[in-house]
C-alpha cells in the first residue's frame, strides 16, 4: 500500500530512469577545447535483449504481486482486529490523545515494514544482484532499511495527528483541510529531503571531475541556474545503474548526478542528461508536481470521506472501531488511498511522461546535441535492461517516463534550429 500511495511522489522525484552498465569506460576526461561537432546521423533503437525482456516480464509479475500485497496487508490488519489491538496498546502506553496517535503510527510503520520485508528484500537486493545491476553489500542494504524505518517512524509520529485532529474538529470538512494541508507539508518535505534525509544514506558533495564540472556549470549558467546547485553522490555503493535527478525546494533545490553516471556516460552524454535535468529545474516542474501531489491528496481524502463511513458501519465488529476519527482506522485509510492511487495512476503517470518529454525538449534546445541525446538513451536502454517499446498496460500503469524508443526517436528528429523555427524554451536559454 505504501508503495501504491507513494507512487505519485516517487514518480515526482525520480526524474530519470535508472540504468546499469558493465561497460568499462575510463573516467571522463574532458579537454579544454570544445568537443567535436555532434554527428547528425540518426541513431537506431536497438531491439531489447532476451535478458531485458525477461527483466521486463518478471518485473511486471513482481509489480502485480507487490500491488496486491500492498492492498492485502491493510485489509488483514483491519479484518483480523489487529489494528484495534494496536490502538489499545498505543492507548495504554501513550495515555493521552497525541501520544496514542504517535505510538500507533510507529507500531503501524513497524508492522508494515516487517510484513513487506521479504518482498522488499527480494526486490531491493536479491533481484538487482541476480541481474548484475548491483554491488551493494547486504550490510548497506540493512543499514539503509533500518534508517528508512526510523525516518518513517519519526515522520508518522510528527504528522499523523493532523488528519485525526481535523476529523475530530470538523467531521464534514476534514478531507478538504487535510488535502490542503498536504501542500505545505509537501513543500516542507521537499525542502528538507536533500538536507536532512538523503545525506543519511549517501555522501553528497561537489563534482570530482573539475573539467566536466566547469562545462556543466557553463550550461547551467545559460539556463539561469547558479553554480552551487550541482552535486555528485556516491550511488556506486548501492547500484550499478545510472541516474540524475532534481530535488529540494527553494534554497535547497539542486541537481544531483550519480557517480555511476559520470563513470559510464561520455561527457557530451552527461551534458545532455544535465540539460534534461535543468529543464525540470527551470520549467517549474517542482511546483507542478507539488500541485499534483496536493490534488491527489485532496481527491484521496475526499474518496475516503465518502466511502469509509459505510464500510465502518458494516464491519465495525470485525474492525473494532466505530468511527474514522479512531486512529485504528489508519489501515482503512491506507487501503482506500491505495485503491484511489491505482485508479488515478494512469492519469498521474501521463502527466509525468508529459513533464519528462518537455525536459527532453529543453535538454535538446540547450545542447542542440541530437546525437548524444540519442546515444545517452540507447545506453539507458541497454544498461538498464529496458524494453524500448513496452505494452499498453505497462505504459498506462507503470511508465513514469516516455518509452525509450519514443525518446530516442524524438532525439533524432527534433531540430527546429536547423530550419529557423522558434524554440519552445528559447526565452529561458541564454546564447
Ligand atoms: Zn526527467
Amino acid at each position: 500500500m505504501r508503495r501504491a500511495a507513494l507512487a505519485v511522489l516517487i514518480l515526482a522525484f525520480a526524474f530519470l530512469p535508472a540504468l546499469s552498465s558493465h561497460a568499462q569506460q575510463a573516467p571522463s576526461q574532458v579537454s579544454a577545447s570544445a568537443p567535436a561537432p555532434p554527428s547528425s546521423a540518426p541513431v537506431s533503437v536497438p531491439p531489447a535483449s532476451e535478458k531485458a525482456m525477461r527483466y521486463y516480464r518478471t518485473g511486471n509479475v513482481l509489480w502485480v504481486i507487490g500491488t496486491l500485497w500492498g492492498l492485502l496487508v491493510p485489509t488483514l490488519l483491519l479484518f483480523t482486529g489487529i489494528s484495534a489491538r494496536m490502538r489499545d496498546a498505543a492507548r495504554r502506553a501513550g495515555r493521552n490523545w497525541f501520544f496514542t496517535i504517535a505510538i500507533y503510527g510507529i507500531l503501524f510503520t513497524l508492522v508494515m515494514t516487517v510484513l513487506s520485508l521479504p518482498l522488499d528484500y527480494y526486490e531491493g537486493f536479491v533481484r538487482p544482484h541476480a541481474y548484475g545491476l548491483s554491488d551493494q553489500t547486504v550490510a548497506k542494504w540493512w543499514s539503509d532499511e533500518i534508517k528508512g524505518v526510523i525516518v518513517g517512524c519519526i515522520g508518522i509520529a510528527l504528522f499523523l495527528w493532523i488528519p485525526y485532529l481535523l476529523l475530530r474538529k470538523s467531521p464534514r470538512r476534514w478531507w478538504l483541510y487535510s488535502g490542503l494541508a498536504a501542500f505545505p507539508l509537501l513543500v516542507l518535505l521537499l525542502f528538507i529531503t536533500p538536507i536532512w534525509i538523503e545525506p543519511l544514506f549517501n555522501k553528497f558533495g561537489p563534482m570530482h571531475d573539475k573539467a566536466l564540472e566547469s562545462q556543466i556549470l557553463a550550461l547551467a549558467d545559460r539556463a539561469g541556474i547558479e553554480g552551487g546547485r550541482v552535486y555528485e553522490v556516491n550511488k556506486s555503493v548501492d547500484t550499478k545503474t545510472v541516474n540524475a535527478y532534481v530535488t529540494g525546494f527553494g534554497g535547497s533545490k539542486r541537481i544531483v548526478l550519480w557517480d555511476t553516471t559520470l563513470a559510464k556516460m561520455s561527457p557530451p552524454e552527461v551534458l545532455y542528461v544535465m540539460g534534461h535535468e535543468m529543464g525540470h529545474y527551470v520549467l517549474g516542474h517542482t511546483w507542478q508536481l507539488i500541485f499534483l501531489g496536493t490534488a491527489v491528496a485532496l481527491f484521496g481524502a475526499w474518496v475516503i470521506h465518502l466511502t469509509a463511513g459505510e464500510l465502518i458501519a458494516r464491519y465495525r465488529d470485525r474492525f473494532g472501531f466505530t468511527e474514522l476519527a479512531d486512529v485504528a482506522s489508519l489501515p482503512l485509510m491506507g487501503l482506500l488511498f491505495g485503491v484511489v492511487s491505482l485508479v488515478i495512476s494512469p492519469a498521474a503517470l501521463a502527466f509525468g511522461r508529459h513533464v519528462e518529454h518537455e525536459a527532453d525538449r529543453f535538454g535538446l534546445e540547450i545542447t542542440r546535441d541530437n546525437h548524444d541525446c540519442a546515444t545517452a538513451f540507447v545506453k539507458l536502454q541497454q544498461e538498464n535492461l529496458s524494453n524500448p517499446r513496452p505494452g499498453l498496460l505497462y505504459k498506462l500503469w507503470r511508465a513514469d517516463h516516455p518509452p525509450l524508443g519514443e525518446r530516442i526517436d524524438f532525439c533524432n528528429g527534433y531540430r527546429p534550429w536547423e530550419t529557423g523555427q522558434p524554440l519552445r524554451y528559447g526565452d529561458k536559454i541564454r546564447k
